[in-house]
C-alpha cells in the first residue's frame, strides 16, 4: 500500500481536483485531470495530473507506473485536441519539473503540456 494520501487540503491542485477553485477543464476522468495552465508560455499550456496526491516525481514508485503511463499515453490525444499541430512540424514539450532543482512549484504531481506556433514565452 502507498503511504501517500488521497487529497491534501492545503493543496491548490486538489482543491482544482474537487471544484473548491475554478479551473478551465480540459480532461477528466477517474484518476486523471487535465486543465489549462493558468499563466501560459505558450500558445498551448495545459497540466496534466494524477487526482491522488503525489507531491512530485520523487514520490512516484512501481505501484504508480499504470496510472503515470496511461498518463503519458493521453498526452499526445490532448495536445493535438487543444491545438498542437501535428509531428514532426508541430508537436509539443512534456515538462515534470521535481524539486526545488528541478524548479518545481506546485507540490502535486503534474505534467506540463506545451505546444503551439513559436516564438513562447519561456523555452
Ligand atoms: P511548476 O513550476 O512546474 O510547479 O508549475 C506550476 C504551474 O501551475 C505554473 O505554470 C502555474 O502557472 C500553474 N498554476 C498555479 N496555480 C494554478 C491554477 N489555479 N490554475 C491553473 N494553473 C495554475
Ligand atoms: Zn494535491
Amino acid at each position: 500500500m502507498s503511504d501517500i494520501q488521497h487529497s491534501d487540503p492545503d493543496c491548490i491542485f486538489c482543491k482544482l481536483v474537487s471544484g473548491k477553485i475554478p479551473a478551465k477543464k480540459v480532461y477528466e476522468d477517474e484518476e486523471i485531470f487535465a486543465f489549462h495552465d493558468i499563466n501560459p508560455w505558450a500558445p498551448v499550456h495545459f497540466l496534466l495530473i494524477p487526482k491522488l496526491h503525489i507531491p512530485s516525481m520523487a514520490q512516484v514508485g512501481p505501484e504508480h507506473a499504470g496510472l503515470l503511463g496511461r498518463m503519458m499515453a493521453l498526452a499526445p490525444r490532448l495536445a493535438q485536441q487543444e491545438g498542437c499541430r501535428p509531428y514532426p512540424q508541430g508537436g509539443f514539450r512534456l515538462v515534470c519539473n521535481t524539486g526545488g532543482d528541478g524548479g518545481q512549484e506546485v507540490h502535486h504531481l503534474h505534467i506540463h503540456v506545451i505546444g503551439g506556433p513559436r516564438p513562447w514565452l519561456k523555452g
